[in-house]
């Protein structure tokens, strides 16, 4: 059986959003309801979760790496008691100016991460609460959900400078509904 992977965004799907502001360290993490266990529903389903995120206040020296890496540790931490497991994450820590080929709507950081564990994008899925990431996954060649629990679910859709392929209300439904309908499909 080839394995599956999925990709999900940090802030708006597993974190819950913070308008304007960064997740800078531990204590700022919330986890929205739902968000846990849709990470050990992937785990039990034997699809293995990559995440990748923007964290470009790390660039702009709002954040320490070092405070960044126990964000990470924590959330890694939490996955697994709720059951879960995050295979790897991806961080596009540049700012806007660098220019650099990873900062999502940018693709690359699915293709290291595809590069890195040997799978074909046009595969999997990326989940995320922003435009940014729909375009991120469709620069990728991913099937794409949004979910409105963060950044695009503040404009109204017409806005939207991509479609997504699916919209779901949060994390823990894109889960369901990639498990139950698509995922042995693509
Ligand atoms: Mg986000
Ligand atoms: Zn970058």
């Amino acid at each position: 059986m080839t394995k599956k992977y999925i990709f999900l965004d940090r802030d708006g799907v597993i974190f819950k959003y913070r308008q304007n502001r960064y997740v800078n360290c531990v204590d700022d993490i919330e986890y929205i309801d739902g968000s846990l266990l849709a990470l050990k529903k992937l785990h039990s389903a034997g699809v293995s979760v990559i995440v990748i995120s923007n964290q470009a206040g790390v660039g702009k020296g709002l954040m320490m790496t070092e405070a960044l890496s126990k964000i990470t540790e924590r959330m890694l931490d939490d996955a697994a008691k709720a059951g879960g497991e995050i295979l790897d994450v991806f961080y596009c820590t540049h700012n806007v100016d660098e220019n650099c080929d990873c900062r999502k709507p940018r693709p690359g950081l699915i293709f290291s991460a595809a590069k890195k564990y040997g799978f074909d994008p046009s595969k999997t899925y990326l989940i995320g609460d922003n435009i940014s990431d729909i375009e991120a996954g469709r620069n990728g060649g991913c099937k794409t959900i949004l979910v409105k629990t963060g950044n695009a679910a503040l404009k109204p859709s017409d806005e939207w400078t991509a479609k997504p392929d699916f919209i779901e209300p949060d994390l823990l439904s894109a889960v369901k509904r990639v498990l139950n309908e698509d995922f042995g499909l693509i």
